[in-house]
C-alpha cells in the first residue's frame, strides 16, 4: 500500500531556482551582490543568540516599523516568510477551489502557477504584448465573475517591464472590487522611472488592492525570508489567518528592522545596480542582442529558440543566469566585475 498523494500533484510545474556553482558568477537569482551591512550582520549575531526561544508570532515591532515607513496604521500590514509565501496567502485567503481562478500575465513571476496549484485554484496565464510587458487590456478582458486575485508584477519578473500610472490606474479602476488585485512591487525599490508609480500610493480608496514587497531584494536578505503586505484591514486579517504560525523567524525580525534602520545605505546600492543595468543594456543591445528597458536588478533577453544554447554558452564561461527554455534569458545585474563577465561571455557568443 502506497500513501495518498493528491493527484494534482503529478502535474505541479517545478520551481526551479537560480543555480549556484561553485566558481561560477550567479546571476540567476536577482540577488543584490554585496553582503549584509556590518551594521545588520551585527544584529543578526545577536538575535542568533535567541533561537531557542519562538520568534515574536505578531512580528509586532517590525510590523510597526515597516506601517511607520508606508504612512499607515499597523493592521493594514502583514509580513510573511519570503513575500512568496504572502502571494500564496493570499490564494488560500480567497479561492474555496478549481472554480475559483487566479489571472496572472504570462510570462511573470514563475512561483504564481505553482501555488495557484497547490492551493487547488484555477489559473488563467494572460500572454504578454510583443514588447515582452503585461497586457492590461488582455488581463482585464480575462475577468470573470470567477476571478478572486489578479497578479500584476510590477516591474515584471522576468521581463523587467512596467506599468506607467495612468495605465495602472486604469486598470484598477477596471477591476471590480470583488477581485483582489495584487501588486507585486518585489522590485520596487529598482524603479527610476518617475511615472511608475508607488504602489503603496494607489491604495487608499482602493480596499481590494495589495501591494506586495520584500527585504530579499534591496534589502539583501534573500537567504532570511522576509517578505510584507500593505492593504486594507480585512485583507490583510485574513492573510494572517492563513499564515503558518511563528513562518518569520526570530532572525528575519531582528534583520528586517536593522535594513529598515540602513535604509539610506541600501537605497544607494541600489542607485549603483541602476546605473549597471543601463550600462549592461546598452553594451548588450551594441553587439545587437534585444534588449527591453528594464526597471529592476535584472535585464530580460528574449533569445527564443536559442536561449538554451546562449545558457550553455554563458555556463562555460562560467557566468549561471536564468534560463526560460523557448522564451528567453533574465540576467541579474551584479557587481561591477560580475557584469562585466556577462559583457565577455555575450560578446563571444555567435548565436
Ligand atoms: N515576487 C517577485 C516578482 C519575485 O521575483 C520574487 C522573488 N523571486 C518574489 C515575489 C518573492 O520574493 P521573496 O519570497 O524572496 O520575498
Amino acid at each position: 500500500m502506497t500513501v495518498h498523494i493528491r493527484e494534482s500533484l503529478a502535474s505541479l510545474p517545478a520551481y526551479i531556482p537560480g543555480r549556484s556553482i561553485p566558481g561560477a558568477i550567479k546571476l540567476a537569482s536577482n540577488e543584490v551582490a554585496g553582503g549584509p551591512l556590518p551594521s545588520v550582520q551585527a544584529v543578526i549575531a545577536e538575535a542568533a543568540g535567541s533561537v531557542n526561544r519562538y520568534p515574536d508570532m505578531g512580528a509586532v515591532t517590525l510590523i510597526d516599523r515597516i506601517a511607520g515607513a508606508a504612512g499607515v496604521d499597523p493592521d493594514r500590514v502583514a509580513v510573511g516568510c519570503g513575500s512568496v509565501s504572502l502571494c500564496q496567502q493570499l490564494i488560500q485567503a480567497t479561492c474555496e477551489g478549481p472554480a475559483d481562478e487566479v489571472l496572472f500575465g504570462w510570462r511573470s513571476f514563475e512561483a504564481y502557477p505553482i501555488i495557484t496549484q497547490v492551493v487547488g485554484a484555477g489559473r488563467v496565464m494572460v500572454p504578454l504584448t510583443p514588447d515582452h510587458g503585461l497586457d492590461p487590456k488582455a488581463m482585464a478582458a480575462a475577468v470573470t465573475e470567477r476571478t478572486r486575485v489578479v497578479f500584476v508584477c510590477n516591474p515584471n519578473n522576468p521581463t523587467g517591464s512596467v506599468w506607467r500610472r495612468a495605465e495602472l490606474e486604469r486598470f484598477l479602476d477596471a477591476m471590480p472590487d470583488t477581485v483582489v488585485v495584487a501588486l507585486d512591487e518585489a522590485y520596487r525599490e529598482f524603479v527610476t522611472d518617475p511615472e511608475v508609480p508607488d504602489g503603496l500610493t494607489l491604495l487608499p480608496g482602493r480596499p481590494n488592492v495589495v501591494v506586495l514587497r520584500t527585504f530579499s531584494k534591496a534589502y539583501g536578505l534573500a537567504g532570511l525570508r522576509v517578505g510584507y503586505a500593505v492593504a486594507a484591514p480585512e485583507l490583510i486579517a485574513a492573510l494572517r489567518k492563513v499564515c503558518i504560525p511563528f513562518s518569520v523567524n526570530a532572525v528575519a525580525q531582528a534583520a528586517a528592522i536593522a535594513s529598515l534602520d540602513a535604509a539610506d545605505e541600501l537605497l544607494a546600492r541600489c542607485g549603483q545596480v541602476c546605473k549597471e543595468r543601463e550600462r549592461v543594456r546598452a553594451a548588450l543591445m551594441s553587439v545587437g542582442f534585444e534588449v527591453p528597458p528594464s526597471q529592476a536588478n535584472f535585464v530580460w533577453l528574449p533569445l527564443g529558440d536559442k536561449t538554451d544554447e546562449f545558457n550553455r554558452h554563458c555556463l562555460e564561461q562560467k557566468v549561471v543566469v536564468r534560463a526560460f527554455t523557448g522564451d528567453g534569458a533574465r540576467v541579474t545585474i551584479g557587481a561591477s566585475e560580475d557584469n562585466d563577465a556577462l559583457l565577455s561571455a555575450a560578446l563571444s557568443y555567435e548565436g
